[in-house]
């Protein structure tokens, strides 16, 4: 019997005991092909030799010191790393322990950048409908996922949400990318003038959106317009990659694809491979000139930010990465996962779509492909999916219900970098078996 509160308080799931490469094996001996990365987290698989002996280097060195007293070499030359590869004009690191505790960090960061700057009435914040941006109460108020909200609500920070940027479900018959870029961003823009200009202080927005709507790329140049927009109110623009970033979809950063730099960006997930857990937010000069000249410091802080171990973790990845070349990897083996998506359920009666970037892609479920209607939320069809998948041997990440009154189910596939051709074709016919 477990002792654990686990996601389905009605049963535990398998045991994992080990892991190697692309697979997991449970305490039976079953081998399931990571073809999720768990949530989009392992890009490099399980049990990478550099990064178990990086690690151990580490604890002999040292496990921990509280950032209240020291840095670390360890947590330097990450944040050195990642300020190297940053979009542009972000030159500064903040370390947490996950994605939920750096969007937290970044919502402070852009409130307490306002107040440093005299700018107190800037307080709202405004996030789209079908977004994830984490699970704790500041995060979860940013989500734009009522039914993960509901029963929480009144939450603790008052969000706006306004239009998505997937275009598959809400644009209209007749109108075209560019249209729907337009309207989607026009929307960012007009509940910033129902708010007041001056009282926004920013948009967060997932690049490529994850777990709740499933891989969706923005629209071409969604992205820039909504920079713009943000630009002429003077309203930060925070891009949440913790799932959707770090190589995952062929860039380092999913944002370069798009031509635009945030003010602040939120990473986790591939940043510690799952080898430790470790988030950060990447932040502009301006934003920490304004923290420097101001009252010196930025009010936030957790007990186990830019641990040693952690970074350490995060370095090795980096560093590997690189070494490697893997998003040249992750690009020929995007590509042949989508083609074998597409050829594999090109015609299948009950997949609508097929999308994504790089090693981040989704297939929609629907109840007919002609009408890509959806099916009934009570089917739990992504949960049934999840249970066929494992029974064959295959980790996928399906995820639906109802999401603003609006019903899906899609089945994420984020394999680890390192995936092979024979691999990604075993990922597409384990998959097709349980769809
Ligand atoms: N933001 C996004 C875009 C995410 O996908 C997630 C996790 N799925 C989070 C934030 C929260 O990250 P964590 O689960 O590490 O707290």
């Amino acid at each position: 019997m477990s002792r654990l509160l686990h996601r389905s308080a009605a049963g535990a799931p398998p045991v994992a005991i080990g892991g190697e490469g692309v697979e997991l094996i449970d305490a039976e001996g079953r081998r399931y092909i990571d073809a999720s990365g768990g949530a989009a987290v392992s890009c490099l698989g399980h049990g990478h030799p550099d990064v178990i002996s990086a690690l151990h280097a580490q604890l002999d060195r040292l496990a921990y010191a509280h950032t209240g007293f020291f840095t670390s070499e360890a947590a330097e030359a990450l944040a050195e790393q990642l300020v190297a590869t940053a979009p542009e004009g972000l030159s500064r690191v903040y370390l947490v322990s996950g994605g939920s505790e750096a969007v937290e960090a970044a919502l402070k960061m852009a409130r307490q950048y306002f107040v440093e700057i005299g700018q107190p009435d800037r307080r709202h914040v405004i996030t789209r409908r079908q977004s994830y941006h984490g699970n704790t109460l500041g995060a979860l108020a940013a989500g734009g996922n009522e039914w993960r909200r509901a029963q929480f609500a009144p939450l603790l920070i008052e969000t706006h949400h306004v239009d998505p940027c997937f275009a598959y479900r809400f644009q209209e018959p007749d109108e075209s990318d560019d249209a729907y870029a337009a309207r989607a961003a026009q929307s960012l823009e007009d509940k910033i003038l129902e708010l007041g200009p001056d009282a926004v202080m920013a948009f967060v927005a997932e690049t490529v959106v994850g777990a709740t709507a499933g891989a969706v790329p923005p629209v071409a140049d969604y992205l820039k317009r909504v920079r713009a927009i943000c630009d002429r109110y003077g309203v930060l623009l925070i891009l949440d990659e913790v799932m959707c970033g770090m190589g995952r979809t062929g860039t380092l950063h999913a944002c370069e694809q798009d031509g635009v730099a945030p003010d602040l960006m939120t990473i986790a997930k591939g940043l510690g491979g799952g080898y430790q857990p470790i988030g950060a937010v990447l932040l502009s000069q301006r934003i920490f000139d304004a923290f420097a000249r101001g009252s010196g410091f930025f009010q936030h802080g957790h007990t186990y930010m830019a641990h040693p171990m952690a970074a350490a973790a995060g370095l090795a990845v980096q560093r590997i990465i690189a070494r490697d070349r893997l998003l040249n990897n992750v690009v020929s083996m995007g590509g042949r996962l989508r083609r074998r998506l597409e050829e594999r359920f090109g015609n299948a009666p009950h997949v609508g779509d097929v999308r994504g970037r790089g090693l981040f892609q989704a297939i929609e479920l629907v109840r007919d492909r002609a009408s890509r209607a959806p099916f009934e939320p009570s089917r739990k069809l992504h949960a049934h999916l999840k249970r066929e998948a494992m029974a064959r041997g295959l980790m996928v990440y399906p995820m639906g219900g109802t999401i603003d009154g609006v019903n899906g189910d899609h089945v994420l596939l984020a394999p680890p970098f390192i995936v092979s051709e024979a691999e990604i074709d075993a990922i597409v016919e384990r998959l097709g078996d349980a769809v």
